[in-house]
C-alpha cells in the first residue's frame, strides 16, 4: 500500500488523520514530507536512531569559459544567467544538473551544499522518517524527492506539505493513493479543487475525507459529497483538539472502525 495524505490548505487535519492512519496500520513507513515544519513526531512520539545530512548539488563556476550561454539556456529555473560573466542563484537551483551536463566547455562542476536532515526512528513496528529542511532554504523539492527515493518502503503513508504546488506534487510521486483532507467551508471547497485537479492530472487515485464536518457548512459539504468521492467523515469533537494540543491522538481510539474501513476501501 503506497498512500499520501494531503490538503489544498493547512490546518485541515491531514497530520491528525496521517498520523492516526499509521498508528492503525502498525506495520508501515511513516514519512513526514512537511519539510519546511514537520510536526508528525509530536503525535507519534518516535524514537529517533538516526540522522542523515542531506546536501543539495549546485553548480560552480570553476574555469573562464566563453560565455556562450548554453547553461542559462537549459535552466528551467531561471538560476543560472550569463553577463560579462556566469552567475549562479543557488537559492533558485533545483540541483537538476542539467546546466553541468550541458555546458561544452566543462567550466561548471558540482558543489554540494547542506540543505537539510532525514531523521529516522521506530514506533513499534512502524518506522518513522522525518525530513527538515533548513531554514532560510528557498526549495523543499530536493529533499523531498530524496526521501521519497531512498526511504519509501512499502507500504507507507506520507504526511504531504499543505497545498497543491510543487512540494505536494513531489510528495505524492510514489503513491498509488491520494487522501485528500477538507473542511466543509468556502476556503476548504476551493482549495480541495485546486488539489484534485492536480492529483488528477497525474493519474492518481484519491479519495476525501471531511473533518469537523458537523461544524462547517452543511450546503458545503453536501456539494462535497457530491462532486468527491468522500470515504469518511470526521465529526467535530473538541476532545480531538484537545488532545491534539497535548501531543495525543484520539483518532485511532474514537474512530478506529472507520480508520480501518478506510484503509480498506484504499486497498
Ligand atoms: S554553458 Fe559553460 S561555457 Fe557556456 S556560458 Fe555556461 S559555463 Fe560558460
Ligand atoms: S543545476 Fe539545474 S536548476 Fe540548478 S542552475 Fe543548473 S540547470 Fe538550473
Amino acid at each position: 500500500m503506497r498512500v499520501a495524505v494531503g490538503s489544498g490548505k493547512g490546518g485541515t487535519g491531514k497530520t491528525l488523520l496521517s498520523t492516526a492512519l499509521a498508528l492503525v496500520f502498525e506495520d508501515c513507513t511513516f514519512l513526514d514530507l512537511d519539510v519546511e515544519e514537520p510536526n508528525a513526531h509530536f503525535l507519534l512520539h518516535p524514537e529517533m536512531d538516526g540522522e542523515e545530512d542531506f546536501f543539495m548539488e549546485v553548480p560552480r563556476v570553476v574555469k573562464q569559459c566563453s560565455l556562450c550561454g548554453k547553461c542559462a539556456e537549459v535552466c528551467e529555473f531561471n538560476a543560472i544567467w550569463v553577463g560579462k560573466e556566469v552567475h549562479v542563484l543557488e537559492k533558485l537551483c533545483h540541483g537538476c544538473g542539467s546546466c553541468i551536463h550541458f555546458c561544452p566547455e566543462a567550466a561548471l562542476e558540482v558543489r554540494k551544499r547542506k540543505a537539510g536532515v532525514v531523521r529516522s526512528g521506530k514506533r513499534g513496528k512502524m518506522r518513522f522518517i522525518q525530513g527538515v529542511l533548513t531554514v532560510s532554504e528557498a526549495l523543499s523539492p530536493p529533499l523531498i524527492r530524496h526521501i521519497n527515493k531512498n526511504y519509501a518502503r512499502e507500504p507507507f503513508i506520507i504526511d504531504c506539505p499543505p497545498g497543491n504546488s510543487c512540494p505536494f506534487v513531489n510528495s505524492i510521486t510514489p503513491a498509488d493513493f491520494v487522501i485528500l483532507v477538507t473542511e466543509p467551508t468556502p476556503f476548504g471547497l476551493e482549495d480541495l479543487k485546486g488539489a484534485v485537479e492536480v492529483v488528477k492530472d497525474l493519474g492518481k487515485n484519491f479519495g476525501v475525507v471531511i473533518n469537523r464536518a458537523t461544524l462547517g457548512d452543511e450546503r458545503i459539504r453536501q456539494k462535497m459529497k457530491e462532486r468527491f468521492p468522500v470515504l469518511m467523515e470526521i465529526p467535530f469533537d473538541r476532545r480531538i483538539a484537545e488532545s491534539y494540543a497535548k501531543g495525543e491522538n484520539l483518532l485511532p481510539e474514537m474512530m478506529g472502525d472507520e480508520l480501518r474501513k478506510l484503509l480498506e476501501a484504499v486497498r
